[in-house]
């Protein structure tokens, strides 16, 4: 399977940013691994042009579970495939926490990408108060069950592994820690979707940048990354892509 270094720019960027896509297009026109870059949804549709014609996809961040309606200010997956989008990130912590998201509705969310063409990235993962009770499984678990879209296939469906506690902190599990939660994630996937689960990549995400990229891909079970802040440049970006195509 091809692993996937994917970045997501949150609220962040403006039209001048699209330099440092340009910058990463620039220097890695062949990556030994799958580029997406989920910008702010004001950016996909200018960032899916610069990006055409080259490795770079193009994802939103979140998407309404409805094509489209009496929603002010959400955006739907068709639009995002209509702009340029491959992809789309939901379910992320923050607007799981922000915006009080449950299980079903990411799951809603997520299978509106899959019914537009989009890679759903599903997030999940445990907040500091689960993990030091001792149910970082079970909320996981528990969160895959009810996140996963009806129709997951390996082609269709990306799984982001997020600590809570490790997004944007600068603190990361151990590596034993992530290897049990990838590996549990990848069996319990197996028994919700059969052989398919073998090909949906699993992707890390919380605090990963340049400097631990590497040991954390040589992880078992770890297909890639979802990373934030260390997204928003090219050259950190750049040296993560690097590190997964090593
Ligand atoms: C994220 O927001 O998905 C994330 C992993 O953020 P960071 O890399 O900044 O911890």
């Amino acid at each position: 399977m091809r692993k996937l270094a994917a970045g997501n720019w949150k609220m962040n960027g403006t039209a001048g940013s699209v330099v440092e896509l340009q910058a990463l297009i620039a220097a890695h026109p062949m990556p030994g691994c799958e580029m997406l870059i989920c910008p702010p949804a004001t950016l996909v549709q200018q960032m899916a042009s610069v990006a055409r014609g080259s490795a770079l996809r193009i994802g939103g961040q979140d998407c309404h579970p409805k094509p489209s309606g009496a929603h002010t200010g959400d955006v739907s997956a068709p639009m995002l495939r209509d702009a340029g989008a491959s992809h789309v990130i939901v379910g992320h912590s923050e607007r799981r926490a922000d915006h009080g998201e449950t299980d079903a509705l990411v799951r809603a969310k997520a299978e509106a990408a899959l019914a537009a063409g989009l890679v759903a990235v599903v997030c999940i993962g445990e907040t500091e108060g689960e993990r030091d009770a001792g149910r970082t499984l079970a909320v996981v678990g528990s969160q895959l069950d009810g996140s996963l879209p009806a129709g997951a296939t390996a082609a269709n469906l990306v799984v982001a592994y997020e600590p809570v506690w490790a997004i944007g902190t600068g603190r990361t599990p151990t590596l034993a820690e992530i290897a049990e939660v990838h590996e549990f994630l990848r069996n319990r996937l197996q028994a919700l979707i059969g052989a398919e689960a073998r090909g949906v990549r699993l992707l890390y995400g919380g605090s990963v940048k340049p400097s631990n990229a590497a040991e954390i891909f040589a992880v078992p079970q770890v297909d890639g990354a979802l990373v934030g802040g260390a997204s928003l440049k090219a050259a950190d970006f750049g040296a993560i892509v690097a590190a997964l195509s090593a």
